[in-house]
């Protein structure tokens, strides 16, 4: 069967062996999926989730008990005060928009103490010239690096005492930046350092691939609003489309005033038949950020013993589902890239190739043959075409679907 699905003896065999190697850290990874599982289980009993929750409102989506109670569920696994759980988000980067225009107003200053956002936040901010961007409103921007893959303190408390800052944003998942991601502790500290001189600035986390990697999500440790994807963790592969900002409740109405209407808020929004694949992707969402995880700890191990650097280390405690591969070179990116679309169940013999991606300044390959398009909870893997020549691969709906698909890409630049 291995040989069939194109892989050799020698690597089916590097495999095994990479397998055998990281049975302890699965053991851990399977014992933070059961206590998250529990606070799913938790949610939906506590929420007397059923039948009529599945159900479904078109046109204004007034009334709908299903998409309300969704929100009480993800409250309750979030730690939030209230949530915004919608369809009509299209994206991450929209819910995290939508959270920005919410909270800002012109002459406000919002500040990143991460150094740059993703990507896709450029035009958003303002960055990259738009005309419908926060700057164009008035908005500053300004931003700390961080420095050794931790806070720039003394920078932020200075900015702190000499600014008057609205918001803070902290984004944990590395994005496309080559550095190391922000774990629960370190957010914890941080806002505690913010907290002694502003208690008013709203803090703001980009949750974005985090959800489920660890036992606590950012809204029990201090931070005002957590903001992430429904094709990403948290969907569990079912979600079809959307995202949440969950967290303070004047914050989650300002946001629910700027997706729909002011006046309006929560109050409307249909969920065109998604509540119940909402729910259901809630309810896999423990296991499948854990089989996502193993896919990551897999292949961070056996590209390591390929020779190629790897982050995090398979062994190193994880904060969300990315795993970086540094290939150095375009080629063997691309080839990596191209392999993970062969292994995919979906487009399999689509051939992706680097382009010029809306939101992105340089060129990107992009791997993702997935039931939901763009969903990468899926096994997917991009990479902007850029020195070192870094692989972003995040997912596997199962570990064994996740392992092939690696498994084949492996092939795909061994052959080469
Ligand atoms: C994925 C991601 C986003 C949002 O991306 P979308 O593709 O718009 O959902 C934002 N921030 C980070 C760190 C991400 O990983």
């Amino acid at each position: 069967m291995y040989k069939q699905f194109g892989i050799t003896d020698e690597t089916n065999k590097l495999a095994k062996e990479v397998e055998e190697e990281v049975q302890s850290i699965f053991q851990q990874i399977d014992e933070i999926c059961e206590y998250n599982s529990i606070k799913v289980l938790n949610a939906f009993q506590n929420n007397n989730i059923s039948d009529i929750h599945f159900g479904s409102t078109s046109g204004y989506g007034y009334n709908d008990i299903g998409r309300d109670t969704i929100e009480k569920v993800f409250s309750e696994v979030l730690k939030a005060e209230d949530s915004l759980v919608r369809g009509q988000f299209i994206s991450g980067t929209h819910a995290l928009t939508v959270a920005l225009f919410a909270f800002l107003r012109p002459g406000d200053t919002m500040l990143s103490i991460n150094g740059k956002p993703y990507d896709t936040l450029d035009e958003v901010i303002g960055l990259v010239d738009n005309a419908s961007s926060l700057k164009s409103y008035g908005i500053n921007y300004e931003q700390i690096d961080l420095i050794d893959n931790d806070f720039n303190y003394d920078e932020i408390k200075r900015t702190l005492k000499n600014k008057k800052i609205k918001l803070i944003e902290i984004q944990r998942s590395k994005g496309y930046a080559n550095r190391k991601s922000i774990s629960i502790e370190k957010v914890e500290k941080v806002i505690k350092t913010i907290r002694e001189i502003d208690k008013n600035v709203i803090i703001m986390i980009d949750n974005c691939y985090c959800e489920f990697v660890g036992k606590k999500e950012p809204l029990e440790v201090g931070a005002d609003i957590i903001v992430g994807s429904l094709i990403k963790n948290l969907g569990g592969g079912l979600a079809p489309n959307g995202a949440y900002i969950a967290g303070r409740k004047d914050l989650v109405a300002l946001a629910a005033e700027r997706l729909t209407v002011p006046g309006e808020g929560k109050e409307v929004g249909p969920t065109l038949n998604i509540n119940k694949s909402i729910l259901q992707g809630l309810f896999f969402a423990p296991s499948v950020v854990a089989s996502s995880l193993k896919t990551a700890v897999f292949t961070s191990r056996i590209l390591e013993k390929l020779g190629y650097k790897t982050e995090p280390k398979y062994n190193e405690k994880r904060v969300d589902i990315v795993q970086t591969i540094e290939f150095g070179n375009s080629k063997d990116l691309i080839k990596y890239c191209q392999g993970i679309q062969k292994g995919s169940p979906v487009d399999s013999n689509a051939m992706p190739e680097p382009w010029d991606m809306p939101g992105y300044t340089d060129k990107v390959i992009m791997a993702a043959g997935s039931f939901t398009q763009g969903s990468s909870i899926e096994l997917s893997c991009d990479g902007p075409i850029r020195p070192p020549y870094l692989a972003f691969q995040q997912g596997g709906l199962t570990f064994e679907y996740g392992k092939l698909g690696v498994l084949k890409a492996v092939q795909n630049i061994i052959k080469k």
